[in-house]
């Protein structure tokens, strides 16, 4: 093991107001490692994962995606416009909430980002963006707007407009959690795509089943503080911690 992790963060705390959500959290994710974050609701996960690309800028600690990284604190100086959005660029970040543009097509969200920030001539975008439609099994769906798509089609166009960034990272917060639920297996069926393809990804999630088979390790949060921290089936089938066992018992 002598590469350096594709994700490190070391010390990181966040505090809101009087509320101190997550506390001085240690993580590091390695090339191509699929992690899953599980946890009771309000224990920080989704501050984490949104301090990994600093949509949430942490108040202490540092991160390190790839070859970027930040340190916070009151001695830190913060990233400037530029650098946050290099930083973001290269963590492909999907929500539970699909966040398309209402009014572009579904060829066109994808494209945006392309075009945008990476500054790719249009023809580079479109190919781009087209294979990608391909790979989350939606190419009829290309000249569609979002309004005519299905939950885990949108779900499924936020994915591909991710990519496009081609980042470093994919960071999934709940993406299947609003969706019906004969709609969740498509979504997870790319999601799981991915991990086979190498991806590093960390991902929010409360489908524990799915964790178990697609995550290398599961990384269990309560109160901001990492409680346990093994391979995925070792801590979903037999947790080491009391915490754990009874967070799992819920979904039995
Ligand atoms: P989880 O995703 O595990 O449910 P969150 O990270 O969303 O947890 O929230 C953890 C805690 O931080 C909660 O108490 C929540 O109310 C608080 N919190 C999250 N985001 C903000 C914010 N932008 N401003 C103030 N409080 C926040
Ligand atoms: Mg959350």
């Amino acid at each position: 093991m002598s590469e350096q992790p594709m994700i490190e963060v070391a010390a990181l705390s966040k505090t809101f107001g009087e509320n101190t959500v997550l506390r001085s959290v240690d993580l590091k994710v390695a090339r191509g490692e699929v992690v899953a974050l599980i946890g009771p609701s309000g224990s920080g996960k989704s501050t984490l994962l949104r301090c990994l690309n600093l949509l949430v800028v942490p108040d202490g600690g540092r991160v390190r995606v790839g070859e970027l990284s930040f340190a916070f604190g009151s001695s830190a100086r913060l990233p400037g416009t530029q650098a946050l959005a290099k930083f973001r660029a290269a963590t492909g970040m999907v929500f539970q909430q699909f966040n398309l543009f209402p009014h572009m097509t579904v060829l066109a969200n994808v494209m945006e980002g392309p075009l945008t920030v990476r500054r790719m001539a249009r023809p580079a975008a479109e190919t781009l963006a087209r294979s990608l439609l391909a790979k989350v099994g939606l190419s009829d769906k290309a000249e569609q707007y979002p309004s005519r798509l299905s939950g885990g089609q949108k779900q499924r166009v936020a994915i591909a407009r991710a990519l496009a960034m081609e980042p470093a990272v994919m960071l999934f917060d709940e993406a299947t959690s609003a969706l019906d639920p004969e709609l969740v297996g498509e979504v997870l069926g790319v999601m799981q795509a991915l991990a086979a393809e190498g991806m590093t990804m960390v991902i929010v999630t409360h489908e524990i089943a799915f964790a178990r088979e697609v995550a290398d390790r599961v990384v269990f949060l309560r109160d901001g503080v990492i409680l346990e921290d093994g391979p995925a089936r070792q801590v979903i089938d037999s947790p080491r911690e009391a915490a754990t066992q009874a967070f799992l018992s819920h979904f039995h």
